[in-house]
């Protein structure tokens, strides 16, 4: 079910026999050459509607613009300050206790987000007030993306191109796709930008002239629908645990 599509009347019997949301949160931002900047926004918003039509639980309309001033360098990219971000998505996760939403799902796909979502998350936990969880998309499928890609890359690289090919593809400039890989960083790993163990860089213009990151000429739109599949599998099982679990269980436990 999806909140926006219904008239009030027809919200009554969920709020009282479900406690469950899913929250799909994205960015605007670049994605380099080839990709749209709704990205992050487009693929979060699938997941999570795709996991409200197969569990019947309710999504509500998606948070389009995340966290995301390490783009800023690149035309269009919007972005919300960190601390407003974490202000707005608990005042917003707040509205839905008042309906009698007691556990939600932020369903991600911007990395930039994570830390903020699990510090909002923590907040409202901490008060009493609901149990929130991040869950980023690929997540729950590294070991498919590595067998999948040899880089991946952690932004606008074959496994974002591959879900855009995937769910979106009117909007994918396949024609740029080598461009992509040739004008960005194709290899990405744990030393890139590292002198003696510090993270010396804090936008992606740091490392990346074009914004990405891997080898986009590796995706296609049959990895992104195995990818998609996958993923959604244990997001719906995820939505499936946390309904299971009793509310007592889920706050933090008492002092020692
Ligand atoms: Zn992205």
């Amino acid at each position: 079910m999806y909140l926006a599509d219904e008239a009030w009347p027809d919200l009554e019997s969920y709020f009282e026999s479900e406690s469950l949301a899913l929250v799909p949160l994205g960015s605007t931002e670049q994605h380099g050459p080839h990709l749209p900047e709704g990205t992050d926004h487009i693929i979060a918003e699938s997941f999570a509607r795709a996991a409200a039509e197969e569990t019947g639980y309710l999504c509500t309309p998606t948070v389009n613009i995340g966290v995301s001033s390490h783009h800023r360098q690149f035309h269009g990219t919007m972005w919300a300050d960190a601390p407003a971000f974490r202000d707005y998505v608990e005042s917003v996760t707040r509205n839905l206790a008042s309906h009698g939403i007691d556990r939600v799902v932020y369903v991600n796909a911007h990395g930039g987000n994570v830390e903020h979502l699990r510090e909002v998350g923590r907040r409202l936990r901490d008060d009493g007030t609901m149990y929130a969880i991040e869950w980023m998309w690929d997540e729950s499928i590294t070991e498919r993306i590595e067998e999948l890609f040899e880089t991946p890359g952690p932004h606008g690289g074959p496994k974002e191109t591959a879900l855009i090919q995937h769910l979106a593809p009117e909007l994918v400039h396949e024609d740029r796709i080598a461009d992509a890989r040739d004008g960005g960083l194709a290899e990405f790993d744990e030393s890139t930008g590292r002198v003696h163990g510090a993270r010396t860089f804090y936008d992606a213009i740091d490392t990346t002239d074009n914004g990405v990151f891997g080898d986009q000429t590796d995706a296609s739109a049959d990895a992104g629908a195995e990818l998609f599949t996958a993923a959604l599998d244990h997001l719906c099982r995820l939505c499936d645990w946390l309904d299971d679990q009793r509310f007592d269980d889920l706050l933090p436990k008492g002092h020692v």
